[in-house]
C-alpha cells in the first residue's frame, strides 16, 4: 500500500513494501503473482486465513492472519473484502484512525451510489476488521508488536493464468480463488442445462442425462450458476481448505 499526505498519483509497482495484503491465500504460492516480491526481513504480511500459512524458509517477515472471508459473509453476506481489507490496512499502517476510516468508506461507497444499510453493512464489517489486528506501524519506525516471525518462500504451480502466454488456461487451476463453492443438487435439479449457459467459465459439463457436473479444478466460485438456476438447485459452501 501507499500512504501519503499528498494524492498519491503514482500507479506502479511498489518493489520494497513495508506491508503486504494478501486477500487469496492461494496467491501466496502462486510463481506468476509472487505477492512476497520485494519483502524484506521485518516487512508485514497480512494474510486472509483463518489458518496459519505453511510456509518454508527464504526471508523472515512478521505474519498476521484473520479469517477476513468468514466477517464478511457474517456482515454482508458475500466475499466482497474491499472495506474489510482496506480496514486491515488503516491500522496496520499506524497511521489512520477509526473514525477517518469510517468517514473515507462511508464517503467512497455513497459515492458509488450504494444504499444507506449496504454502507453500514460494510462499515460494521470495516470497523471489526480494524479492531481484530494490532497496529504495527511504518518500518522504521520503533513500535513494532511481538507478532509471529516466519520465513517464507514460494510453493507449486497453482494459480492464475498466465496472460501472456497462449493457451494455458487449462494447465492452471483458477479453482484456487475459489471461496464459495457451488454443489449441485440432483433431487432439485430439472437437467435444464441453463447453469451449462451461464459458467463464464465453461467449467460446467452435463452428463448423458442432462444433469450438470462442475470442474473444480476451474470453478472459480462467481456463484452465476446458482443465480441463474431457475429451480434454485444449486448450494452454496464455504471453501474449505483456508477456511
Ligand atoms: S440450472 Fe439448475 S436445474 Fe438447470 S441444470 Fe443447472 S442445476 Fe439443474
Ligand atoms: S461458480 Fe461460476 S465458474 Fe463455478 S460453475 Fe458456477 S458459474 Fe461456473
Amino acid at each position: 500500500m501507499r500512504l501519503s499526505d499528498s494524492p498519491i498519483l503514482e500507479r506502479g509497482y511498489i518493489f520494497n513494501p513495508s506491508h503486504v495484503l494478501v486477500t487469496e491465500p492461494s496467491l501466496l504460492f502462486d510463481p506468476t503473482v509472487k505477492p512476497l516480491e520485494g519483502m524484506t526481513e521485518g516487512s508485514v504480511l497480512f494474510v486472509n486465513s483463518s489458518k496459519d500459512m505453511l510456509l518454508v524458509p527464504s526471508r523472515k517477515v512478521c505474519l498476521l492472519h484473520r479469517d477476513i472471508t468468514g466477517l464478511a459473509l457474517k456482515y454482508i453476506g458475500r466475499d466482497i473484502l474491499s472495506a474489510a481489507m482496506g480496514a486491515v490496512a488503516c491500522k496496520l499502517s499506524g497511521l489512520i484512525s477509526l473514525q477517518s476510516m469510517v468517514d473515507s468508506i462511508e464517503e467512497e461507497l455513497a459515492e458509488l451510489g450504494l444504499e444507506p444499510d449496504v454502507i453500514e453493512k460494510n462499515v460494521q464489517l470495516a470497523k471489526e476488521c480494524y479492531s481484530s489486528v494490532e497496529s504495527v506501524g511504518l518500518r522504521g519506525l520503533s513500535h513494532r508488536p511481538s507478532h509471529k516471525v516466519v520465513e517464507v518462500q514460494y510453493l507449486g504451480e497453482n494459480g492464475i493464468p498466465d496472460l501472456l502466454s497462449m493457451g494455458n488456461t487449462v494447465l492452471r487451476k483458477t479453482g484456487s480463488w475459489r471461496v464459495l463453492t457451488p454443489i449441485v443438487s440432483k433431487d432439485l435439479c430439472t437437467a435444464c442445462g441453463i447453469c451449462y449457459t451461464y459458467c463464464p467459465e465453461g467449467c460446467i459439463s452435463v452428463d448423458e442425462q442432462g444433469y450438470p457436473s462442475i470442474n473444480y479444478d476451474n470453478c472459480k466460485g462467481c456463484m452465476v450458476c446458482t443465480i441463474e438456476c431457475p429451480r434454485k438447485a444449486i448450494k452454496i459452501e464455504r471453501e474449505a481448505p483456508w477456511s
